[in-house]
């Protein structure tokens, strides 16, 4: 029996230890093999294995003295690196003979399977490695070793920040005190600790074994981390493709660590993720997918993407984007820009020519994938069947970005109700539905993702020849700012972009309001111009987009004058609304 659903189970001996192996999926697909870290058991997989079963075949093991398997006697010395390494092997003789394995690896699985993919004896039995919070001893000892010896302030900077975050290990080093605690207050207080301090989700992990497996991993620091940081390896090279997934939010391990990477790993590719350090726990999709996508492309024989310069591919890649008003403009630059992230696009637009041209270049800029969907975002029931159609052929969003909206200028009374009932239809219900349909299943999901509503200049900024443009987008600043404060403990971020003037088509769609068609046409015309004389391009707001998102920021000026108006309303709003009297010329 094991804890892990529909799992077959066997056990492997192996230098005076015997391990509880598990296995899922079809011995003849591609086998990936799952190690755990400290203080852990293989349970930590189960939401990950089970994603990734029905397409390969995956193997877990409790690591000795950890789960289901047994303690070598003594504990002391019964933890190096060396006889983790005999126990790897001994598994993939067992499970996988012939065919060298993927291996993955999470905090102490990571770094010891650092040591795997690092020393000659398993040349040729590793295919590829999927590394998560666990760096290698070697690569460590040699990144203090480059600060010490050739200190700056920011070296020293990382030093300091790296040492603090390690404080635990410390304490790992003291005798008898970590297996009392274990065993007594922290065994009990520990489930708790993540869930509120990682916000783990609640369910039956971590296992009952957690005291033990603690106390008994205890001697995986005491049997490795001082000797191997004082005297690291000097070919600690891999011999195989590693991915390397950063969670940024990491309290135990700085993303700085793997500054020197590159070094010693010829063929990597980076992953970045916004969470804390069980990600296997927090985000099994986006990590299951990842490590789909780069089994395969290893299997495939394809280079390794992104590299360290691809900061948006890093945090984007794989990532399902829905953009509305994807047509033109904004909305249109904004999918190519996660396009060429190697983000899955769909692409929304009420005209459906043009939501299919974006996804067309979408994939020709590098889109994972990209559809093209036609929906009014006034529409709610168009948008229930969009959202339900997503939802079933494409997944849940990992970020929204309610985009689609229209121009409306003239003075309140000439104003219609019909031409406010439209405006708030497109702007702010248009988000709303967006907002509610999608959002509610990100939040359902709870792994995270983001909402980005493009709101305007104009929602902080009065107008006298805007009243109902601005208020719509005064709201969906508001509706926002609500938002991101409700969604914060789902991990769900929200910003609202106020990009300013840019040189889109929306200028030539505005209406204008109280004057004849020839007026009108006059009115576009001339806006357009002076939009085209000011010339800033909506490329450039959709990369504030995407930092907005890497970054989760609330609230993005994008232009100068936006930035301005936005200083302005904060710290001298008198004066805005001396501005706001000014009649435009158009
Ligand atoms: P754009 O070039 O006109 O693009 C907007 C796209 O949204 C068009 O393809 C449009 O289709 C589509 N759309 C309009 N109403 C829709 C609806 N009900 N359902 C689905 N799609 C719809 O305008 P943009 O400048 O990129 O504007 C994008 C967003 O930025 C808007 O929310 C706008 O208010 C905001 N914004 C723009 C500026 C600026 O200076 N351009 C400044 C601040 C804020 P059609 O072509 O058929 O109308």
């Amino acid at each position: 029996m094991t804890d892990i659903e529909g799992a077959r189970e066997r056990r492997v001996r192996t230098g005076g230890v015997d391990l509880c192996v598990a296995e899922l999926g079809d011995p003849a697909a591609p086998t990936v093999v799952l190690v755990h870290g400290y203080p852990d058991s293989k349970e930590v997989w189960s939401a990950v294995a089970a994603r990734l079963a029905d397409r390969f075949h995956v193997v877990l093991y409790d690591v000795r003295g950890h789960g289901r398997s047994t303690a070598p006697k003594p504990l002391r010395g019964g933890f190096t690196l060396a006889k983790l390494t005999d126990d790897f092997l001994a598994v993939i003789d067992e499970v996988s003979p012939d065919r060298p394995v993927h291996l993955v690896g999470h905090d102490w699985g990571s770094v010891q399977s650092w040591e795997f993919v690092t020393v000659g004896r398993t040349e040729g039995r590793i295919a590829s490695f999927t590394s998560m919070s666990g760096p290698s001893l070697d690569h460590f000892g040699h990144w203090i070793n480059t600060r010490v010896r050739r200190p700056t302030p920011r070296r020293v900077g990382q030093l300091l920040g790296q040492g603090a975050k390690s404080w635990y290990v410390y304490l790992l080093h003291t005798p008898a005190l970590p297996e009392l605690a274990w065993r007594g207050p922290l065994g009990k207080a520990w489930p708790g600790i993540l869930r509120r301090a990682e916000k783990l989700p609640a369910g039956d992990y971590p296992t009952a074994s957690l005291p033990s497996d603690a106390a008994h991993g205890a001697w995986l620091y005491r049997d490795n981390v001082r000797a191997r940081l004082r005297h690291p390896r000097e070919d600690a090279y891999a011999h195989a493709p590693v991915q390397l997934i950063t969670p940024l939010g990491d309290a135990f391990l700085s993303e700085r660590l793997y500054d020197d990477l590159e070094r010693w790993v010829p063929r990597l590719t980076r992953r970045t993720l916004p969470d804390k350090h069980w990600i296997p726990r927090t985000r099994p999709d986006q990590v299951a997918s990842w490590i789909e996508e780069f089994v395969r492309s290893v299997e495939a024989g394809q280079d390794p993407r992104p590299t360290r310069t691809d900061r948006h591919a890093q945090r984007f890649g794989g990532q399902l984007v829905l953009v509305t008003g994807a047509g033109s403009g904004i909305g249109r630059a904004t999918a190519f820009a996660f396009a060429e992230a190697g983000a899955r696009v769909v692409a929304v637009d009420r005209d459906a020519e043009a939501a299919a041209r974006t996804a067309e270049l979408s994939r020709l800029a590098g889109a994972a994938d990209a559809w093209a969907e036609t929906a009014d975002v006034s529409d709610e029931q168009a948008m229930e069947k969009l959202a339900e159609k997503v939802h079933r052929e494409y997944g849940v969003l990992d970020v929204l970005v309610n985009n689609a909206g229209i121009g409306l200028s003239g003075s309140f009374f000439t104003t219609t109700t019909q031409d406010w009932r439209r405006v708030l239809d497109v702007n702010l219900w248009g988000v709303i539905h967006g907002c509610r349909l999608f959002g509610a299943r990100m939040a359902e999901r709870d792994q995270g993702g983001h909402i980005v509503n493009v709101a305007s200049a104009a929602a902080y900024q009065p107008s006298r020849a805007l009243p109902a443009y601005s208020t719509s987008k005064a709201a969906v600043l508001m509706l926002s700012e609500c938002l991101r404060a409700e969604l914060a403990s789902r991990r769900i971020g929200v910003t609202a972009i106020c990009p300013g003037l840019i040189n889109t088509n929306i200028t030539s769609t505005a209406r204008f309001t109280g004057v004849d068609e020839a007026e009108e046409r006059r009115r576009r015309e001339r806006s357009a111009r002076l939009y085209g004389m000011r010339n800033y391009p909506p490329e450039k707001v959709a990369s504030a987009i995407l930092e907005a998102v890497a970054h989760n920021r609330a609230v993005v000026p994008v232009t100068p004058e936006a930035r301005g108006a936005r200083w302005l309303s904060r710290l001298a709003p008198a004066a805005l609304r001396r501005i706001a009297r000014v009649e435009p010329k158009l």
